[in-house]
């Protein structure tokens, strides 16, 4: 597809590749070269994880009467990341009866229904969409709780594709991740593209090292010193998403 220049220039400053927008695109398929991509970490960017945790195990504890003790020791335990096997050792820690393929499916369901997007981030994603943004979900997690959250928030129905580090093999800051999200969308990253999270190094630093420009969910002052700064800071999701809808037209 020739190319052509682009109808309006990007504001200043912001490090907008220079590509021609395209039309709105079909889901899943292959994107028209040149296409504009973000990829979007999930938890505690588009969606607030540690709430929705905390939520969850709230149930939890009050389902299988856990001690005020052990409800903070299952806490801490699944803060970072849970999977099945949390919940075999949790069930024979505390001498929980109900097997742990069913504790594991109680979680998931919990998680999902008790995760939420902010309605105006949706809306957000709907028009970059509808600008031509290629958009996905780059994450470190098991792709059925991921899944489950993307379906119940509704972000499922906005993107076009999903890299989650389960069943891909590889977790995020590694490229590799972040190709394969790309490639979910119908896009690639050597065309470039934007990636959006909270994380300095999952999610900047891998993100650079993808050859994509980065936004990062958090304050200019608390970037860590060590680490190169991203390209942009915004300090919540909704100000990312209009950061790029900003940034084109
Ligand atoms: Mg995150």
């Amino acid at each position: 597809m020739p190319r052509r220049p682009v109808a309006e220039p990007s504001p200043p400053g912001l490090g907008f590749p220079s590509r021609p927008a395209a039309g709105r695109p079909g889901r899943g398929g292959r994107a028209a070269r040149g296409q504009r991509l973000a990829l979007f970490d999930l938890d505690d960017t588009l969606v607030d994880r540690r709430a929705a945790l905390a939520a969850t195990l709230m149930r939890f504890a009050d389902r299988h009467h856990l001690t005020a003790e052990q409800h903070g020791a299952v806490l801490a335990r699944l803060g970072e990341r849970a999977a099945i096997s949390d919940f075999q050792a949790i069930r024979t820690l505390y001498g929980l009866a109900a097997p742990a393929e069913e504790l594991w499916t109680a979680y998931l369901a919990d998680m999902a229904a008790l995760s939420v997007c902010p309605a105006e981030v949706l809306d957000g994603l709907d028009e970059l969409s509808s600008r031509g943004w290629r958009l996905g979900i780059a994450t470190n997690g098991p792709a059925d709780i991921q899944h489950a959250k993307l379906e119940a928030t509704g972000i499922g129905r906005r993107i076009h594709g999903v890299g989650a580090s389960g069943p891909v093999g590889f977790r995020k800051p590694d490229p590799r991740l972040f190709a394969a999200a790309a490639v979910s969308c119908g896009a690639t990253v050597e065309d470039g593209g934007w990636m959006v999270g909270n994380d300095p190094v999952k999610d900047i630093h891998g993100g650079r090292l993808s050859g994509l420009h980065t936004l990062w969910i958090g304050a200019p002052s608390r970037w860590p010193a060590h680490l190169q700064a991203p390209d942009q800071y915004r300090s919540t999701a909704l100000l990312a998403v209009r950061l790029l809808l900003d940034g084109t037209s």
